[in-house]
């Protein structure tokens, strides 16, 4: 049975035409795919008529064919050797795809999509083949080769082989996503300085919805509008081809906190010292220094909090203030933040975490406009009616609605 990407948007089967059984005495005793070979067609063509080409002739094969859309389509299954690269050595231990070009000549140019198509695709490869990373060296060594290393050709073309460092880049970078200690490593950090759960996990959630935790996030929209993906941006950024000016007068949210402010950016740029602008600890001690010197309230707000809403709306309306400050957007966060709390808070809760509904079990009781009994009283209620807690400060919860506050100790979570 043929072996090809679940990506294929189409297959023309080469059956043994053109190919060989990869596994080989002589240059590949295993059998095992270990090599990607990118290739450029040297035409404008989509997959699927340069496959039919290529299943028509006698001379040449390839494991994929990419087309100028970025459409893919199999070709010789991954299990055989394809006739692409002119070299046994290579492609008996290569997968080879031929790239479309977007226009003929030099410096023979690829479009986007079929870039980014390529991109997928050998992401794809390495995880099904055991290929930890693509390791481009240049020369035959690596496991990211040229058909220009074997033979005089102008393939893959100097638009595609100028491209090769970021496609080996942006493969590996998916091939090793964010280790997941990261979400610990940001609870452990915030919880030695706030000092209460409730407020890191508010806080947690907050940076969540602002940034996913990733340190190098670059705000969704803005990746479009500029050109670059939160790889190409954070690059761009070290190297200095983004210059401090672009970078703090761009508009764009960035990093863990999704910082957007002139000035805010101006000192993340200036803290990194030597460091990537992307770099954890670097903005955790960016987050840090903000909290304890620029918004005093809000950091009391979080070393107080007496649930996760709490602390997670003083977030939200304080320190991150996003557009959108709504109700909706208040739950989603504390709901992100009450999975952390869920996750690696020690403290013992006596109420559940908010939001909750609780029944009244008393016969009567008081809703008061704030959270104690001194408070007025501003209706009653009845036992067994049921409202939905947003916040609790002690045994005090705020209904939902907004009218006031009821003594939790006469209720039951439903
Ligand atoms: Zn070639």
């Amino acid at each position: 049975m043929s072996i090809f990407s679940p990506l294929c948007n189409d297959i023309v089967d080469f059956g043994s035409h053109n190919s060989n059984a990869r596994k080989n005495s002589t240059y590949n005793p295993s059998g095992k795919v270990v090599k990607i070979t990118p290739h450029h067609m040297g035409m404008v063509c989509d997959a699927k008529r340069c496959a039919q080409a290529h299943m028509n002739g006698n001379a040449n094969s390839a494991n994929y064919y990419i087309g100028n859309d970025g459409r893919i389509c199999g070709g010789v299954s991954e299990d055989r050797r394809p006739w692409t690269s002119g070299s046994r050595e290579n492609d008996f231990l290569a997968i080879t795809i031929e790239v479309s070009n977007s226009a003929k000549g030099d410096p023979w140019p690829v479009s986007d999509a079929a870039f980014s198509a390529l991109v997928r695709l050998c992401v794809d490869i390495c995880k099904r083949n055991g290929i930890t990373a693509l390791n481009y060296t240049g020369n035959a060594n690596g496991n990211l080769t040229r058909h220009n290393m074997f033979q005089k050709t102008a393939c893959p073309g100097p638009y595609l082989q100028g491209k090769f460092p970021e496609l080996q880049k942006l493969v590996n970078a998916q091939l090793s996503p964010q280790p997941a200690s990261d979400e610990r490593k940001i609870w452990d950090y915030l919880l030695a300085r706030i000092g209460n759960e409730y407020g890191v996990a508010g806080l947690m959630g907050n940076l969540r919805g602002e940034s996913r935790l990733q340190p190098n996030n670059l705000q969704d929209s803005f990746e479009p509008r500029l050109g670059m993906n939160d790889e190409q941006y954070t690059a761009a950024v070290d190297s200095g081809a983004y210059t401090y000016d672009q970078f703090i007068h761009d508009g764009a949210g960035y990093g863990l906190a999704q910082w957007t402010f002139w000035s805010r950016k101006s000192n993340l740029y200036n803290r990194r010292n030597g460091k990537s602008i992307a770099d954890l600890d670097m903005q955790l001690d960016f987050l840090w220094w903000e909290l304890s010197t620029g918004y005093t309230t809000t950091l009391q707000a979080l070393r107080t909090a007496t649930s996760v809403y709490n602390a997670s709306t003083a977030v939200l309306t304080q320190y991150e203030k996003p557009a959108n400050q709504s109700e909706a957007v208040r739950l989603k966060r504390a709901e992100y933040g009450e999975e952390y709390f869920r996750k690696y808070a020690q403290g013992t809760e006596v109420y559940p975490l908010c939001p909750y509904v609780a029944r009244i079990t008393a016969t009567e009781l008081n809703v008061r406009s704030g959270p104690g009994p001194n408070y007025p009283i501003v209706r009653t209620v009845v036992q067994r009616e049921a409202f939905t807690i947003v916040d609790r400060v002690g045994d005090w919860g705020k209904l939902k609605s907004g009218v006031g506050y009821i003594n939790l100790q006469y209720t039951e979570p439903v």
